[in-house]
């Protein structure tokens, strides 16, 4: 007898009839010879009237009366489902967080699991009953017994770690879409439905895929190695699988204080080619690339930033044994981009192979401030100087010199509290079948911040971030460039970065004030860009990846403004009137458009 946890979402409990229908598939899954842990979210969107009721009393209702009020929503789906399953003949209990004892932080309104009580679960369990268990909330640990909620959207958190805590089999996710799909069937509708996803990569494509799946849901299935899947309430079609490794053996205390950084990579077989001063027009990167892809070399990081006079800088990295051929394409190239009527100087290529990638990667740091910024930090306080910075949703990436690699990481090991770094994942480790590209994301709602001219020494990035973070702004993308200006006989660079919209203004003031003391140019904020990003496990080792997006958005004329990447993931920023058009031609090249239109509610 197979132990499951099914989830339910707000729409496939909206109405009696609903309730009713879960309550049959329930039953017919007890029937099936399964014991049943089911977690149900508030019915429709009973969540988002509370939250209304709120406002019309208070602009800013206190969070801990918000945790009481919101945490009804599911008390009410809980005994209603409860009653339908009681009705056609199941035994069942309905269970609020606190009831079973899914114990969290002391923070309202987002509070982490901490651990899970299961002996009142299994107590009902083993006789014969379904547990139906309210999603989204818990019970702060202490003395004071508080009501809390993990967040919106946490129901999906509360069913994994429940299935990490019983060991469940599987972990069921109901929803009102047929899984997770390759696109935004809103934006592209001939988005199609994937068989199956790795974890990694739905944690990439958080920004695409968080409305669908909590990203903290996927991080637990991710750490405690919980198969996940997505799938329709109003079909028996089988869904998206999300795939786990197996994990390393972790204690189920602390359940989500995991660490918000798992991993500290080194790569010292790298080198860099830089091309200096290209114009600012589309199809650059899309030629660059393509002539390399066509040389079959592997490109690592690409890194490029705006700047001032209409130019680019695109820096990326290789294994050092292509360099050579890298560095010739790149030679090649170069001629035809100099002499542009509105650059000032001339495009330049450089190499250098006394260069290492230093990376941090963990699920925790999606949506906590700071995690960067402490990096930066711990580099800056060894004395390491940064070259490059790119990021993506769980990674952060920085080039240094390759002398200063062990001793940089040594102290992130320190910083972090991991055992040892470990090499980056090789294209050896991923199987042979898995698509170079799994899924393509648009995010709208960032604006970007450029700082010019920050000085080139160590600690100015972990200045900027840690006020960044201290303000409780999440930087999304972070480019810190090749280009070095001197200015006043001091070398600077420019570091760009992404920030949600409605913080772009916050982070210009806080940048302001901080740009007095540590003596940088003027700072650019532009919030009419749209972010694009192709996310895959496959595309590790597989040379072309990067070259295929940049034409794609070439052919459409469409410019490029900002790239960074991780392994698994290549992110471009375009101006926002350009970031539909640039989804769909970039779904439809990596042949992920299908003809099927799939039907997605309002
Ligand atoms: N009802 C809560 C919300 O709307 C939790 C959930 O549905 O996951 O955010
Ligand atoms: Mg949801």
């Amino acid at each position: 007898m197979a132990l499951v946890v099914q989830k339910y979402g707000g729409t496939s409990v909206g109405t009696v009839a609903r309730i009713k229908a879960v309550a049959q598939r329930v039953a017919k899954t007890v029937q099936q010879g399964n014991s049943l842990v089911v977690v149900v979210s508030a019915m429709g969107k009973s969540t988002d009237t509370l939250v209304g009721l709120a406002q019309e009393i208070s602009p800013n209702p206190c969070r801990r009366e918000m945790d009481m009020l919101l945490s009804t929503g599911e008390q009410v789906s809980i005994a209603l489902l409860s009653m339908a399953l009681q009705e056609l003949g199941q035994p069942a209990i309905s269970l609020t967080g606190a009831q079973v004892g899914i114990v969290t932080e002391a923070e309202h309104s987002r509070a982490r699991i901490l651990e899970i009580n299961t002996a009142r679960l299994k107590k009902h369990l083993d006789e014969g009953k379904v547990v139906v268990v309210a999603g989204f909330q818990g019970v702060s640990n202490g003395e004071e017994l508080e009501i809390t909620t993990l967040g919106r959207g946490g129901s999906d958190t509360s069913a994994v770690a429940l299935a990490a805590s019983l060991q469940a089999e599987r972990c069921e996710i109901y929803t009102d879409v047929p899984g997770i799909l390759t696109t935004d069937p809103r934006i592209v509708p001939e988005a199609q439905l994937m068989d199956e996803i790795t974890a990694d990569e739905m944690l990439e494509l958080a920004s695409l895929g968080a409305s669908v799946l909590h990203p903290r849901a996927v991080e637990i299935a991710r750490n405690f190695g919980i198969t996940l899947v997505v799938l329709s309430s109003w079909s028996d079609a089988p869904g998206t699988r999300v795939t786990s490794p197996s994990p390393k053996p972790r204690s189920l205390s602390g359940l989500e204080i995991a660490k918000a950084v798992d991993g500290v990579e080194i790569d010292t077989n790298q080198a860099k080619v830089a091309l200096l001063r290209i114009p600012d027009r589309p199809g650059v990167a899309a030629k660059l690339f393509g002539e390399i892809s066509r040389n079959n070399v592997d490109i690592d990081l690409i890194i490029q930033s705006v700047h001032e006079f209409n130019t680019n800088d695109i820096a990326f990295t290789v294994v050092e044994d292509v360099l050579n051929q890298a560095e010739a394409v790149s030679e090649a190239l170069a001629p035809s981009l100099r002499s542009q009527p509105t650059a000032t100087e001339e495009a330049e290529v450089i190499v250098d192979r006394q260069i290492a990638k230093v990376a941090i990667s963990g699920a925790g740091m999606i949506g906590r401030p700071g995690i960067a910024a402490k990096m930066f930090k711990t580099l800056a306080d060894a004395g390491v100087n940064i070259q490059m910075i790119s990021t993506s949703e769980v990674k952060v990436s920085c080039v240094i010199h390759q002398d200063e690699c062990d001793r940089a990481s040594q102290v992130l090991c320190e910083a972090f509290d991991i055992d040892s770094s470990s090499l980056p994942v090789s294209s050896a480790s991923i199987p042979s079948q898995v698509p170079p590209v799994r899924g393509v994301a648009l995010d709208r709602n960032q604006a970007r911040l450029a700082i010019l001219h920050v000085p080139d020494r160590p600690g100015m990035a972990a200045q900027i971030f840690g006020l960044l973070a201290e303000k409780n702004i999440s930087v999304d993308t972070i480019i810190q460039s090749q280009r070095c200006r001197v200015i006043n006989d001091i070398p600077t660079r420019d570091i760009a970065f992404t920030v949600a919209q409605g913080d772009a203004e916050i982070a210009r003031n806080a940048i302001s004030e901080l740009a007095k003391t540590i003596n940088c140019g003027e700072i650019i904020v532009d919030t009419a860009i749209a972010k694009v990003s192709i996310v895959g496990a496959g595309m590790i080792g597989c040379p072309g990846i990067a070259a295929k997006f940049f034409s794609a958005l070439a052919k459409e004329n469409i410019n490029i403004q900002m790239i960074t990447t991780s392994e698994i993931k290549i992110s471009c920023v375009v101006a926002e009137t350009e970031g539909v058009k640039a989804l769909t031609v970039v779904h439809q090249a990596f042949d992920l458009a299908g003809k099927d239109k799939i039907h997605v509610p309002a």
